[in-house]
Parts: C-alpha cells; structure tokens; sequence
C-alpha cells in the first residue's frame, strides 16, 4: 500500500465519525501523490503526514452564559491548534449551530496550506462555537463572547495563536472578545484580527476576502485568455465574503446577479444593489426577502438553487458542500467557465472533479479565499509595528499576494505534471513549504 493510502486508512479509523475532516484530508492527500512518491522514504521515516493530519492541540471547552431571560445556556468552545510550522497559530472563529469538532478540525487543516500560500508566517488553526447569534439581543452576544474568551484566553497571545472572524463572527463579536481579553490579561496586544479602525485593526481586512476572491479570478481568467470584465457572476451568501465580491465584481467591470441565505436566494437581472443588501443583511440584519421588497425587478426565491441561473462564473461564499453535483452540471449546461471558491469547501469533491473534467476552471478556497487571512497577516504586522497603513496600501499588498498566489500554484502544478489543476497546485504548493519546515525543525 502506497504511503498516502495508508496514512489515509488511518486517518479514517482515527476519526471514524468526522466526514468533514476526512473529505478535506481525503482532498488534500489524493492531490500530493506524486510529491509524495519522489519524497516517500524521507516523509515515511519522519512519519510527515501521519503527524501533519493529526491536529498538534485541540481544546474543548464549556462556555456558560445567562440569556435575557435570566436562563443560563450552555455551549460547547472549540479551539484547534493544527500545525504551528511556519509561524503563530491562525485562522477564524466560526460561531454557527453546525459547528463541531469535525467542522472545525476541517477547517483547521485547511488553513494550514492556506496560511502557508499567503507566503506569510502563519501557522494554522480555527476555532468556535455551536452557539447561534440569531436572534440574540447585543448583551447576549457580549456575555457569550466573554464567557468564551475567559477560557480561550489562555490559550491564545500575539506569539502563539491568533484568532480572527468567521461564520457568525464580525466585527461586533472580535470587539466583544478584544475587550475580554484585554480586561483579563490587562495588556493591549495585537491578539485577535479583523478588530476595529478604532482599535488596532486594520483598514481593507473587512473587504479583504471578498476582494481578494475577485482579484484572484481576474487572474485565473486572464491567464486563460479570458476577461472578468462584461461577465455575468453568481454567487452565494450574503455574509462579509458574498457582500465584498460583489462590490469588486462590479468593480472590476462584471455583473454579480444573485445572492443567497440559509432560507433562500435572490437572481437581480439588472445586477445586486450592494448598498441596499448592506442596509439589509449588515445593517439591519434581516433575511433577503426584504431586499426583494425594495427592489420589484429582483426575484427571491426560497430554498437552495442559487447555481440554477446562467453565468459565466460562479462564486461561493456561503458554506461547505453547498455546491453538488446537480448543481455543476446546471453550471456546465449554461456555459459557467470558471468556479474560484470564496467559502471554504463549498464544492463537494464530486462537483469539482465534474468540474474540472468539463474544463471549468476551478480554484479551490484554500486559495481563492486566502486574502482574508493574508490581511490578517498584514493587520499583525501593523501591530507590532504599532503603525497603521492607508486602506489604498493594504489593498495593494492584497492584490500583490493574491496575483502572488494564482502563480505560484500555476507552477507548482506544471512542476509536478498536472498542469490546469489548481486543486493540486494549491495543495502542493501549499504543502511543500510546510513541509520543508517540518524537517528542519526535527520531531517536535
Ligand atoms: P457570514 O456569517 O458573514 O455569512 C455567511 C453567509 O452564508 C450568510 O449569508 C449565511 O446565511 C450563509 N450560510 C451560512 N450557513 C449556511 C448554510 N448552511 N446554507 C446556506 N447558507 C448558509 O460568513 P462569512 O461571509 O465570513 O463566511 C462565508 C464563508 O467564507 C465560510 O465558509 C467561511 O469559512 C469562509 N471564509 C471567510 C473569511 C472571512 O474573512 N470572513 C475568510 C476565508 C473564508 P444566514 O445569514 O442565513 O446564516
């Protein structure tokens, strides 16, 4: 059995009741065969992949909290340190009911390769919640956030781990856990990423894997003899990613005609209105069927089916495994040439190997949506510097990375024969530098 096969077998048996988990390291692994191969007696001696798919800490914890009710509840805290290689632990909160240790250890790992193809010094991590911020009033929101961060502080610091936002996760609930931690650790360190203006953060990381996704497609095309400009765009989600790809899309010259959320998804002919789904999803947090009341000529319809509309390029920026294999072939039957993933995993391993075999191209969100973390990157830096950069600086680092990043996965998958493959060039590309680092640093 080759080397990869068997880490896989274990992988499984390790983890039997994670099928998030085993897609992502199923997906990532299949990819570095042939890196592997040319490197298999090293690799298997130091048991590289056995110890770079098994998470190096993982933290479970309670995170009690009174509603308004006067009613305690309680949630379950995740926080998994996956590989600190090539620098400080990093990666998002997801706060959302479906999160578990499966979700997030999916997550996790992704980041690592992500991290490292930002070509800053960034381990990878994630971390969460199931709690549900639907509907809770602003100090329900701030007693969970500081219940979470009174046990998450001791785990986290601007040397060690440094948490950002996700799902469920913007800029109210990082001000909540900054203040937590700065209260309990009595020090103002540059802990957490995605923080206000006002404090620290940095300008354009709000925008920044929303518009990274776009300056990175532009990309794809353009290297593939096509033009963003004049296209038609479908994306999915109205959260930060949806919302700032479609502000770049029409930026750069294309047309986003769709939005979605869990209930449903909207098809604007005439293009989505970005500041009235701003006013509506950010501002006053309502579902889209009030955006379809402000705009007549828009469409919303309920349920799933935001791929069934024609485009030349699909974006999803919602959730993992929302795109299947029905919804590929929709894409495909109406001329789609190019998917590049805002979300984490939303295609399912079957949709993207349809995908790629119609000749759609595909990049993969370790890649496509990295801008956000790379800013991240670029709001630590202005941290300890103690400095803070103009929004039109910061931009222009975040497009310089993402062109950085479409062409160093382009070569590294001509390098290793599968020329096209962005799947396996992002994770090759990824990998390679992770894995030089693993070495060197000897078994620890
Ligand atoms: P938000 O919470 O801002 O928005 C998420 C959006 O996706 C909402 O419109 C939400 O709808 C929708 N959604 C969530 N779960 C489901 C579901 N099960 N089915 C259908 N729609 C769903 O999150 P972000 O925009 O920040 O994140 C979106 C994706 O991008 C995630 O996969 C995240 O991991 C990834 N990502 C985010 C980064 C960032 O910087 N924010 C960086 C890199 C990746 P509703 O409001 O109804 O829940």
């Amino acid at each position: 059995m080759s080397y990869v096969d068997e880490v896989l077998e274990r992988v499984k048996r390790q983890n039997p009741s994670q099928p998030e988990f085993l897609q992502a390291v199923q997906e990532v692994l299949e990819s570095l065969r042939s890196v592997v191969e040319k490197n298999e007696e090293r690799y298997r001696r130091d048991a590289l992949l056995e110890r770079l798919t098994t998470p190096e800490r993982v933290i479970v914890f309670s995170v009690p909290w009174v509603d308004d009710n006067g009613q305690v509840q309680l949630n379950r805290g995740y926080r998994v340190q996956f590989n600190g290689a090539i620098g400080p632990y990093k990666g998002g909160l997801r706060f959302h009911p479906s999160v578990n240790l499966s979700v997030i250890k999916f997550l996790g790992f992704e980041q690592i390769f992500k991290n490292s193809l930002t070509g800053l010094p960034m381990g990878g991590a994630k971390g969460g919640s199931d709690f549900d911020p639907k509907g809770r009033s602003d100090r329900e929101i701030m007693a969970f956030c500081q219940s979470f961060m009174t046990e998450l502080c001791r785990h986290i610091g601007p040397d060690t781990d440094v948490p950002a936002g996700d799902i469920g996760v913007g800029g109210r609930e990082i001000g909540y856990l900054f203040g937590q931690y700065k209260k309990i650790r009595a020090a103002f360190q540059g802990v957490l990423t995605g923080k206000g203006v006002a404090y620290g953060g940095s300008l354009a990381r709000t925008e920044a894997t929303g518009y990274g996704l776009l300056y990175l497609t532009q990309e794809m095309l353009r290297c593939n003899g096509h033009d963003l400009s004049g296209k038609t765009v479908a994306v999915s989600g109205a959260g930060n990613v949806a919302l700032y790809a479609i502000q770049k899309a029409w930026q750069l010259g294309a047309k986003p005609v769709t939005c979605s959320d869990s209930s449903g998804w909207v098809y604007d002919p005439e293009g989505i209105d970005v500041a009235l789904l701003r006013e509506v999803k950010e501002v006053r947090r309502q579902r889209l069927t009030e955006y379809v009341k402000a705009r007549p000529g828009a469409q919303y319809h309920s349920g799933k089916g935001v791929w069934s509309i024609k485009c030349d390029v699909a974006l999803p920026c919602a959730t993992q495994n929302e795109l299947g294999i029905e919804d590929a072939k929709l894409l495909v039957e109406n001329g789609c040439i190019a998917v590049a993933e805002g979300a984490n995993m939303p295609t399912t391993l079957e949709a993207t190997k349809y995908l790629q075999e119609q000749g759609v191209l595909f990049c993969p969100g370790k890649a496509a949506n990295a801008g956000g973390v790379a800013t991240s990157g670029l709001e630590m830096s202005q941290n300890s510097q103690r400095r803070s950069w103009s929004f039109e600086k910061v931009d222009g680092k975040l497009q310089e990375i993402m062109v950085g990043i479409f062409h160093n996965l382009d070569a590294a998958a001509r390098e290793y024969g599968v020329e096209g493959d962005y799947v396996a060039g992002a994770n090759i590309a990824g990998f390679l530098k992770v894995a030089d680092a693993m070495l060197a640093q000897g078994v620890v």
